[in-house]
């Protein structure tokens, strides 16, 4: 028997501990934790590992997988592994899913592989349907703001992909806050309505809660923040030094291992004393703390583990603060 009949999903999936947030004014209800695959799910990865992940998380509620265009080593590589692994183990549940994808930094050599002119985002979204070997995907978003393309250019190629039925819904990620609102503005007028900003968020990055948030409710769309552990900074696996098998200790990994220097390890400390006191491992209190927002409709996890991905669903066990745990975690 090959594993395609192998795999049922969980029948207790969605009696259990996720809860779905409707995103902005949409019809759309995305689960409260999202599923990442920018790391471990590349050509370079534990196909095996990525596998039982994505099966563990979709077995606890987790409808939404958040990729790009150029996610994984090398580039597309995750496209196009997740694609094999939806084939054969979760082509019944594609209704279950919401699969978004992005294109806005360098994908490609040469003139059209970057940015967001027309060009380049509508043959990528043709790029990552094929590696996905998908017909459409659920969410595309523009993955960054080009201040060298016309903004009416690349909000009337997000809203013709979803007049083509290429996507079903559009975003916008990493935008500032003058250019989100004239995005917001552009796709309304054109009849399809931002759904999502997609924006980076933890106990380290709080940006966003000025010059995102406010404007949110007012224009109907919701808010995803990404990189909720600050790529693993906001864990307890850095107190020791850098593990080899890290992020930081892996030549492919996004975090530098600069970037886990005293002073960080200082406050990272602090801050998993706080989370011992609240019955919490430091990553869950992280993903946790991101909550204390009501804007914020899903939260992007990533993990290079299933006991990781475990951990971390578990930190929705205890989403409540203390004005006073709020102000000692700002603190620091
Ligand atoms: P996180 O900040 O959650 O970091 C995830 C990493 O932290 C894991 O890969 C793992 O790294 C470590 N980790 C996770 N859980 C634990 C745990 N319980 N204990 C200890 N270590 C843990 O998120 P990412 O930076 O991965 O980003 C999440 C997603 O957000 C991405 O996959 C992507 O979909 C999206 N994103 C979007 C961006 C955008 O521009 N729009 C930019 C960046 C991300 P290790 O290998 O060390 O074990």
């Amino acid at each position: 028997m090959s594993d395609k009949d192998t795999y049922q999903a969980n029948p207790e999936r969605y009696n259990q501990k996720m809860e779905y947030n409707r995103c902005g004014k949409s019809g759309l209800l995305l689960p409260r934790l999202s599923l990442g695959l920018w790391h471990n799910f590349g050509d370079v990865d534990d196909q095996k590992e990525a596998l039982n992940m994505l099966k563990y998380a979709f077995d606890n509620g987790i409808t939404h997988f958040d990729l790009a265009n150029n996610y994984g080593t090398p580039f597309g590589s995750a496209e196009k592994n997740f694609g094999k692994m939806l084939r054969k183990h979760f082509s019944e549940y594609r209704d279950e899913m919401v699969i978004s994808t992005k294109a806005g930094h360098l994908m490609w050599p040469g003139p059209y592989g970057d940015g967001g002119s027309r060009k380049y985002l509508i043959s990528s979204l043709d790029q990552s349907l094929s590696r996905m070997k998908l017909d459409y995907v659920d969410i595309f978003y523009s993955h960054r703001y080009d201040a060298n393309t016309p903004i009416e250019e690349t909000m009337g190629a997000l809203s013709d992909m979803v007049k083509q039925g290429k996507a079903l819904y559009v975003g916008i990620s990493k935008y500032p806050e003058d250019k989100a609102l004239e995005a917001y503005k552009l796709l309304k007028e054109n009849g399809t309505p931002c759904l999502i900003h997609q924006g980076r968020y933890s106990i380290f990055s709080r940006d966003i809660e000025t010059d995102t948030l406010p404007a949110l409710e007012e224009n109907g769309v919701g808010f995803i923040g990404f990189s909720p552990l600050a790529q693993g900074l906001l864990s307890d696996k850095y107190l020791n030094g850098i593990p080899e098998n890290s992020r930081a200790g892996q030549a492919h990994g996004f975090l530098k291992k600069e970037q886990v220097s005293d002073e960080m390890i200082n406050r990272v400390r602090k801050l998993n004393d706080i989370a011992q006191r609240r019955g919490q491992s430091l990553a869950q209190m992280a993903v946790a703390w991101c909550f204390h927002k009501p804007e914020v409709t899903s939260v992007i996890i990533g993990a290079s583990s299933t006991m990781q991905l475990k951990d971390n669903i578990d930190a929705l066990k205890n989403t409540t603060f203390t004005d006073s745990e709020l102000w000692e975690i700002g603190e620091v």
